[in-house]
């Protein structure tokens, strides 16, 4: 046992301390109304068989956004320039193709054939590269800018909106799942302030393979279908220094069920657009929370609480592969609980609370262990949205909900780590073991990934003896640390209090849950350098590698990605600059 104190004294002192940044500053939890549902937004296909074949050509696919614009009112300006809209949630505007040749870099298989319907042999066309591209429009599908607002870094930043992606339709598939495909990075649009509606092609390439990478993670996210790249001359100053360089304009075709976000909501309450708020609260609820009666008069109290509990389940999520979305403002929280807008992400190498992906977030206001903090800070905001249509009862009711959230986020946070660690059933001490881990992690540096991974690798009789062989690098690491020991005694007696289990189910089940590979900064700018020389191997073998994340693969052990961090990447940086 370890010295010096009882094991419920120290279990505290090391929640407050290891796990101090995730749940600082939270109010108690309270009762919570009875939840209707929990989110789910995982797509039903691959789960169904196929009953049609996937279409090999586009001529009968068809998108449209009637479904949006049939029901929520439009800009009636139809120019393209940048101006403040009031009174509607889109505006038409159509992409802006570019001026040079452009390049089909990657596409998602698994996005075009199961949620998309086509075959592969579709992206071969000339007709899908310009529409992915954004030089054509499916004939009758009209392109929308969604206007929203939001907060940015704690503070109100006004009209935001679509400034450089483009909805351009609906695909509704054979499950009758309805999918919004936009394209980011398709030029400017009503919203672009001052940006040039431009994204380049080492931040796509991040999208791009993140967004698949959650996805396999068993993470919500928004999905992407594909990567182009073009010659067109792009300017940015990528790490905010006064070196401005030329890089190249590329666009990814994302995917969500819907892309609207809790700035959706902000930006009609904030101009008093009360009428046109109801209209997008039922138009969300009909269309995406299927469990709610849009006529239930608690239907806005309902709708609260299943974003409550999808933000807190989805922010526990990314906490248990190491995920900092990095940009966590409220214009970038879906509403759906789903990540999305991903921009200068990382997941976290050696464990520490206080990782921060984004070199531009100077107060680290987005570090890792803040996450579930600034997702209580993002709900309330939308709690006061809320609050415009709610009556004094409801009111009350709503900040139950919300009170409600850090028990949701802890519960879902233990749920997670507890099967990361292979632990059955419920025991009293199952949160200090945990938390004692995350401990000896912090102290030491162990990686965070490889540390799990090679817990579920390793056998009890290993661990027994303390038999860590040479190639599990990171639970050497760990075991410097003095009190692995204690630890690794706590542990084995814990897994012997699992009903029914055997040390190779432990080790089954733990392998399924803990990832041997993750997008890790130095991976995606490996890729990244390379694509800017026109390689594009590396974006293609991370794509491929990342689909099976924890399946030890070979090709994936020679390029080292479950080993530790090349050298030369130890001080890489990721700005917001995209
Ligand atoms: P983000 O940080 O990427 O989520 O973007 C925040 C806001 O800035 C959104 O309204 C974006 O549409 C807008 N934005 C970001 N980059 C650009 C750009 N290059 N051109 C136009 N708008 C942009
Ligand atoms: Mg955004």
């Amino acid at each position: 046992m370890v010295r010096g104190a009882g094991p419920a004294l120290l279990a505290l002192l090391l929640l407050s301390r290891t796990t101090q940044a995730f749940l600082e500053e939270m109010p108690a939890s309270g009762s919570r109304p009875g939840l209707k549902r929990l989110l789910s937004n995982e797509s039903s296909a691959g789960y169904c068989e196929r009953k049609t074949k996937p279409a090999t050509s586009l001529a009968s696919w068809s998108l449209s956004t009637e479904s949006l614009i049939g029901v929520l009112p439009v800009d009636p300006a139809p120019e393209n320039y940048i101006r403040v809209v009031r009174n509607c949630i889109f505006s038409v505007v159509y992409p802006t193709p570019f001026k040079s040749r452009t390049l089909l870099v990657a596409v998602s298989k698994n996005v075009l054939e199961d949620i998309l319907d086509l075959d592969l042999s579709v992206s071969k066309t000339n007709y899908f590269i310009q529409l992915v591209s954004g030089e054509k429009i499916v004939s009758g599908s009209i392109p929308l800018a969604h206007r929203y607002g939001g907060h940015q870094f704690g503070i109100w930043a006004d009209q935001l909106g679509d400034g450089r992606a483009h909805i351009i339709g609906i695909y509704t598939n054979r499950y009758g799942e309805k999918w919004e495909l936009q394209l980011k990075g398709s030029g400017k649009t009503p919203y672009s302030r001052n940006g040039d509606g431009r994204a380049v092609l080492r931040s796509s390439v991040r999208e791009f393979l993140a967004s698949e990478a959650l996805h396999y993670l068993g993470i919500p996210t928004s999905r992407a279908l594909s990567l182009v790249v073009s010659d067109d001359d792009v300017w940015r100053d990528p790490f905010y220094n006064g070196n401005i360089q030329k890089e190249r304009g590329a666009v990814v075709l994302r995917i969500a069920k819907s892309w609207f976000r809790i700035g959706s909501l902000e930006i009609l309450a904030h101009y008093g657009e009360l009428d046109l708020l109801r209209k997008l609260l039922n138009f969300v609820i009909q269309e995406h929370f299927p469990a709610i009666n849009v006529k239930d008069p608690n239907r806005y109290l309902d709708f609260f609480s299943d974003v409550v509990s999808g933000t807190a389940h989805l922010i526990a999520s990314w906490m248990s592969v190491g995920f900092a979305h990095g940009v966590c403002n409220t214009d970038n929280f879906s509403l759906l609980s789903i990540t999305i807008d991903y921009g200068p992400f990382g997941f976290m190498e050696s464990y520490d609370p206080n990782f921060v992906p984004n070199t531009s977030d100077d107060e680290r206001r987005y570090k890792i262990g803040n996450q579930a903090n600034v997702g209580m800070f993002n709900l309330n905001k939308l709690l006061q949205v809320l609050n415009l249509l709610l009556d004094p009862n409801q009111k009350q009711l709503a900040a139950q909900i919300l009170v409600g959230y850090p028990t949701l986020y802890y519960r879902r946070f233990k749920e997670l780590f507890k099967a990361k660690l292979g632990l059955l059933g419920e025991k009293e001490n199952d949160d200090y073991l945990i938390a004692f881990l995350l401990r000896l992690m912090e102290d030491t540096k162990a990686d965070f990934t490889m540390t799990f991974r090679e817990l579920s690798e390793i056998t009890q009789a290993q661990l027994k003896e303390f038999n860590i062989p040479q190639e599990f690098w990171a639970l050497e690491t760990l075991s410097r640390q003095e009190l692995f020991s204690d630890w690794v005694t706590l542990y084995l007696l814990r897994l012997k209090s699992n009903m029914n289990d055997s040390d190779s189910r432990r080790r089954k089940r733990m392998t399924s849950v803990n990832p041997r590979y993750v997008l890790k900064n130095w991976m995606a700018e490996s890729a990244v350098r390379k694509a800017e020389m026109n390689d594009f191997s590396e974006v293609h073998l991370l794509q491929q590698v990342l689909q099976h994340p924890f399946q030890k693969q070979s090709l994936s052990e020679r390029a080292g990605y479950s080993s530790p961090t090349p050298l030369w990447a130890k001080d890489l940086k990721v700005s917001c600059s995209s």
